[in-house]
């Protein structure tokens, strides 16, 4: 497997490939890779010839106050596993390499509303700022494809709607989310559960669970799914941050005439602030 640190190193390598006409397939990540992490590059693999995995915690995507020191980072563990797995490249820049003017002024891209609400609301300039690194990597590398978790689920409408409005040239994939066999989804961020949280943390799951067989069922009452979600997660010693049922296209209020719905809850527990979803068709 490759390395590139620099973008220079970056170019060289992406420059041959595009030469022989090779399909590249990008998965972004911010390292410490689970399961959920490998099966995006599953996918990349077998959507393209040459797969490019970069690792670069953002610091522009970490609002003020959040773990942006504390994040885990381990590059050796990530660069075996990729390795493994038959990755071309990790892409693995430094802060001053992709910010080479440093962060606080450089541009970045407004995703509108979209970027405020839900997770945005309790994470200031998150999605900003992971729209713009993104962005950044997608002009980098231009791949023909760019997969991403259906786990963040905010954060895959976002990119959806920036590579629509700004015409970037790339198919954008969603993969499922991987879990725990409790129903947990994967995180970086359940490290912070403590082991009593850990054993309360799939109730996150079980209440979107119960909203999205209701909504299949043929409920349409949602405030009603809404309020119930948020008293499951506190019974359980979660604290919610929303507990919602959205268009799952757009995120818009849900209209009861729709056919795709997305479930979505966030809630704290201790340290971490867990977040998770359900599509449902009906
Ligand atoms: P991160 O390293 O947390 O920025 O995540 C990198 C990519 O992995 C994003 O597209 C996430 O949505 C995706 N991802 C994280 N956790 C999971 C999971 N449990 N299942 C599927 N994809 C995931």
């Amino acid at each position: 497997m490759l390395e590139a640190r620099t973008i220079a190193e970056l170019r060289t390598i992406l420059g041959e490939w595009r030469r022989a006409s090779q399909r590249i397939g990008l998965v972004p990540t911010m390292g410490n890779l689970h399961q959920g992490h490998l099966n995006l590059v599953r996918r990349a693999l077998r959507e393209a010839d040459r797969v490019v995995v970069s690792v670069f915690v953002n610091p522009t995507q970490f609002a003020p106050g959040e773990d942006y020191q504390d994040y885990p980072r381990t590059f050796e563990q990530d660069w075996e596993q990729l390795e493994a797995l038959g990755v071309d490249m990790v892409f693995a820049p430094s802060v001053g390499e992709m910010y080479p003017d440093g962060t606080k002024h450089a541009t970045c891209i407004d995703v509108g509303d979209l970027g405020e609400i839900l997770c945005g609301d309790s994470r200031p300039g998150h999605f900003k700022g992971m729209a713009s690194v993104v962005n950044m990597l997608l002009n980098l590398t231009h791949p023909d494809v760019a997969v991403f978790g259906q786990k963040d689920y905010q954060q895959l409408v976002v990119i959806r709607r920036m590579v629509c409005d700004l015409h970037i040239p790339v198919a954008i994939l969603g993969e499922p989310t991987a879990r725990e066999s409790s129903g947990l989804a994967l995180s970086s961020r359940n490290r912070y559960l403590s082991e009593n949280e850990r054993r309360r943390a799939p109730a996150l799951y079980h209440a979107l669970q119960k909203a999205s067989a209701a909504l299949s069922a043929g409920e349409r009452d949602f405030r009603k799914l809404e309020a119930k979600g948020c008293a499951e997660l506190e019974e359980a010693g979660l604290q919610p941050e929303y507990f919602t049922v959205r268009e799952a296209g757009d995120l818009a209020a849900p209209d009861p005439e729709s056919g795709e719905f997305v479930v979505m809850a966030a809630a704290r527990l201790g340290h971490a602030r867990l977040i998770d979803n359900i599509v449902v068709r009906s």
